[in-house]
């Protein structure tokens, strides 16, 4: 029987990946394991903002919306740089 975030109810809960520490906060999933790590709502406000421009950035590069070239390849930067952080598929 698999565990759910206390927070978010999601199931991704890996204590021994993603450089957690193995016993520490078992109810909590990775990204809320280091979401509540954060050492300030600074450092949060900016997780929080890179997120929602990666995820719309993601969306408008799968759904073509109105793109044209130049912004296409932008958003591509965006995602990219985003995505070769180490820690990046903790956040999302
Ligand atoms: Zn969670």
């Amino acid at each position: 029987m698999s565990q759910q975030c206390k927070n978010c109810k999601s199931f991704a809960i890996n204590p021994h990946l993603h450089g957690r520490e193995p016993a520490k906060d078992l109810d909590l999933c990775d990204v809320c394991y280091w979401r509540t790590r954060s050492k300030t709502k600074e450092d949060q406000a900016i997780i929080n903002a890179t997120v929602e421009l990666y995820n719309d950035a993601v969306w408008a590069l799968e759904e073509d919306y109105n793109l044209d070239g130049d912004v296409g390849r932008s958003l591509k930067k965006v995602v990219n740089a985003i995505e070769a952080h180490p820690h990046w598929k903790d956040l999302v």
